[in-house]
């Protein structure tokens, strides 16, 4: 039977661009790329919430083949993020090719058709000859069981769900997580309402953020000579991956370097925040890098105001109006919002069921076994998968480079298919044990293994104790991996 598509991807972020892009070079144009919201951006679409922007510089948070001279900003605000990848969609082409508010609920491998038969939450059926899911690290909103909470009579808003017309004018705010989203968050709201509860459960580590609007001049100069903004790249690049590779990566041989940039974080704290008990409360009791850490320069700031306040003490329960925490403090609120992350290790990996051959059912493989995939892309026993948000495939600290080696991996793999005129693809056994040796051996290294991490609560861990997202190596290496891995790594058929 032959396929409707040559790929379906599922996710029109950028991740699922950036396959879509790779296709295309290879001619594979027809594909459809389903999404489960109402347009594409992935996160940058979905996340609209005040103070949203990128917290690595947007010369080094874009695609190389498709660089923007005219970011604003150093770190560029999330709506100019979200136009940049409308833009990237109409320069390729891409639109034509995507549904949006299409639910995947489903992937099976036919092995006797030798294609991938996707079903919707819809019902619909769709068959593909390549299977690319593209589903985002944080793209599973969590939202804590809280005592109580569906009693609750005020607005509850989930930062992935934020509602533009809310006014906070006048009104007693709360906010649950201290997480990257919750530091850019909370001095907006502490800004507009009359009165702001933060409820911190584990302290994050924020240094300066050292950001500026880019001077017209300089937006001109990178568009009529693109080398110069390659070259801002190259050394935002450079500092990114001395920061991943010496300071988180390489732990135990350059411990000095994570402790200077825990010092660094621990001068902007002291300079910021006049009150020492909320000092000491915001100072954290894990290494920097056990869990990502942000750049402020308002965040710790906005302590010092008079209607802001912080509450270590652990939340008990909900009333109708109030939050109740575990030292008896009862805080009235009008609006909750819930900073409170996502779920990556139960839900998503992968946020779909994907069955393979022999009936393997990829998220209780996963669950059941090791996280594992080989480059932190194919796994064995799910031919022409492609699952581009697997263990150990986040490469550095952009996501920029894990989608471009990916792209690069995918290229040479299906180019080889091609040559050997073969239908299918699929990793080894021994390929992907190898890789996963070899990642487990590397991050013995690492802060996460070898700095104090066990009080972080970080979402680089899974639920056995693993820390099983980031691939433990530069995003150089993960490049020339992607581009000359053995093919025999790999079975065709
Ligand atoms: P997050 O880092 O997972 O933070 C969630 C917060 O909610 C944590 O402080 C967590 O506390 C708290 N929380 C969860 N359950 C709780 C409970 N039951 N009781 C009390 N507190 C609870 O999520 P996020 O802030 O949305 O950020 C996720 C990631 O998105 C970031 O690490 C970053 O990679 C990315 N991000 C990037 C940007 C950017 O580029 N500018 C902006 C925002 C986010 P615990 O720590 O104690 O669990």
């Amino acid at each position: 039977m032959t396929p409707q598509f040559d790929a379906i991807i599922v996710g029109a972020g950028f991740g699922g661009m950036g396959a879509a892009i790779a296709l295309a070079e290879l001619g594979l144009t027809n594909v459809t790329i389903l999404e489960r919201e109402d347009d594409l951006g992935g996160t940058w679409h979905v996340n609209h919430y005040p103070g949203l922007a990128v917290d690595i510089a947007s010369v080094t948070y874009s695609y190389s083949f498709a660089p923007n001279p005219y970011w604003s900003r150093l770190f560029a605000p999330g709506a100019e993020l979200k136009r940049y990848a409308e833009h990237v969609a109409e320069r390729y082409d891409l639109r034509r090719s995507m549904r949006f508010g299409v639910v995947v609920e489903r992937a099976e491998w036919d092995d006797a058709a030798q294609q991938w038969v996707v079903t919707t939450a819809d019902g619909e059926t769709l068959r593909g000859r390549f299977l690319v899911t593209a589903t985002g690290f944080l793209s599973q909103p969590y939202t804590p069981d809280f005592p109580g909470i569906e009693e609750f009579a005020g607005k509850i808003i989930h930062t992935t769900r934020w509602d533009d017309t809310h006014d906070f004018a006048g009104e007693r705010a709360a906010i649950i997580g201290t997480g990257a989203t919750a530091v850019q968050l909370i001095p907006e709201i502490a800004a507009r309402a009359d009165d702001l509860t933060v409820f911190q459960r584990t302290p994050i580590w924020v240094v300066p953020k050292i950001d500026f609007a880019i001077p017209r001049f300089v937006q001109r100069l990178f568009a009529r000579i693109p080398r110069t903004q390659r070259a801002a790249r190259t050394v935002n690049n450079a500092i990114l991956e001395a920061i991943m590779v010496v300071g988180v990566l390489h732990f135990r041989q350059a411990k000095a370097v994570n402790r200077i940039a825990a010092a660094v974080a621990r001068a902007h704290l002291r300079v910021s925040v006049r009150d020492r008990a909320t000092r000491r409360a915001l100072t954290p009791h894990y290494d920097f890098g056990c869990k990502r850490p942000t750049f402020s320069n308002k965040y710790f700031r906005t302590f010092n105001r008079p209607n802001t306040r912080l509450q270590t003490s652990s939340i008990e329960r909900f009333t109708t109006d109030a939050v109740i925490t575990a030292d008896g403090t009862r805080t009235p609120i009008d609006t909750l919002v819930l900073a409170t992350g996502f779920n990556l290790w139960d839900v998503n990996f992968p946020a779909l069921q994907i069955i393979g051959r022999e009936g393997r059912d990829l998220g209780a493989w996963w669950r059941t076994n090791r996280f594992q995939a080989y480059e932190g892309i194919t796994v064995p026993r799910f031919p022409n998968l492609l699952s581009l948000n697997s263990p150990y495939s986040y490469s550095g600290l952009s996501y920029f480079t894990t989608i471009e080696s990916q792209m690069a991996h995918m290229q040479r793999l299906l180019t080889e298919l091609e040559r050997r005129g073969a239908a299918t693809f699929e990793v080894t056994d021994e390929a992907n044990s190898t890789f996963l040796d070899d990642v487990t051996e590397k991050l013995g290294d690492s802060v996460f293994y070898g700095g104090q991490c066990s009080t972080s609560r970080s979402y680089y861990f899974n639920q056995h104790g693993e820390a099983a997202l980031l691939r433990p190596t530069s995003t150089s290496a993960s490049f020339a991996a992607a581009s000359t891995f053995p093919v025999s790594d790999y079975q065709f058929s």
